[in-house]
């Protein structure tokens, strides 16, 4: 530690899989003085943290927030105050539904240097391990990424963009309010045989793909008991799952 202020480095983890974190990242993770980071950062990633570095669990999981964001956003500025060098890893992109912008908003009032690492965000990671292309020639012609966190009891979604045919929808945080959210996109105008791709723990060794459609997503999910995190994307390119799933 040295009087000089350290540095905040927001890096994005991936999705799990250790293979898709960046160089960068990885380099950042073994040069660092201390680790900050998220319940939705894999075991295999932290494993690669030397075990001279401070590890520090600052994990938040739904309706359970262990340390609230104001006060993880006042231990990166104390930290780099005292001179360490701090990552703050995340799960997938920080910038994705991440809270990214509010913790370097922090930091830049206080004047505290700092650089913002990407990563391969759910979406972009669990397709590609599932299988589901989310463009298609063929089948959707654009991409929406959504997050489907209650607030309060109740979405904040425009539900007629998510229905616009011809495009794929992938819900982060949706599991918990899932009844609700089917409901609403049926209620919008949403075929109740529009394809849907559940998948738990993407990436990972013990990623689970569960395929169904609209009107049964709820009773699949109680069936097949799934848990956090679960990525939700629905649209006709999750027929292509049957074709085209390589991994596992
Ligand atoms: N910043 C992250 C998203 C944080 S929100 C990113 O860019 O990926 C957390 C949600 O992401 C989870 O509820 C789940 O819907 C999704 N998610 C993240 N990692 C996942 C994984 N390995 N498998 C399935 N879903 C995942």
């Amino acid at each position: 530690m040295s009087s000089k202020t350290g540095k905040v480095y927001l890096v994005g983890a991936g999705p799990g899989n250790v293979d898709l974190l960046t160089l960068k990242a990885l380099r950042l993770l073994q040069t660092c003085d201390i680790v900050l980071y998220d319940q939705l950062v894999s075991e295999d990633i932290l494993h690669l943290i030397p075990r001279h570095v401070t590890l520090e669990n600052v994990g938040k999981q739904r309706s359970f927030h262990p340390v609230p964001q104001v006060q993880i956003n006042q231990r990166l500025i104390d930290l780099a105050l005292q001179g360490n060098n701090v990552l703050r890893l995340k799960g997938g992109d920080p910038f994705i539904f991440g809270r990214g912008g509010e913790e370097i908003d922090s930091l830049k009032e206080q004047g505290i240097p700092f650089e913002v690492v990407p990563g391969v965000t759910a979406a972009n990671g669990v397709a590609a391990f599932a299988g589901i292309p989310l463009t298609h020639r063929d089948y959707a012609q654009s991409c929406l990424f959504v997050t489907a966190h209650l607030k309060e009891g109740s979405f904040d979604l425009d539900w007629s963009a998510l229905v616009r045919p011809r495009q794929t929808v992938v819900i982060y945080m949706g599991l918990h309010g899932l009844d609700r959210l089917a409901t609403e996109l049926l209620q919008a105008g949403m075929a109740p045989d529009m394809p849907v791709a559940l998948i738990e723990q993407g990436t990972r060794e013990a990623q689970r793909v569960v395929i169904t459609v609209l009107d049964k997503l709820y009773q699949e999910s109680i069936d097949h008991a799934l848990k956090s995190p679960t990525l939700i994307i629905i649209g006709s390119v999750v027929e292509l799952q049957n074709k085209l799933s390589w991994f596992n």
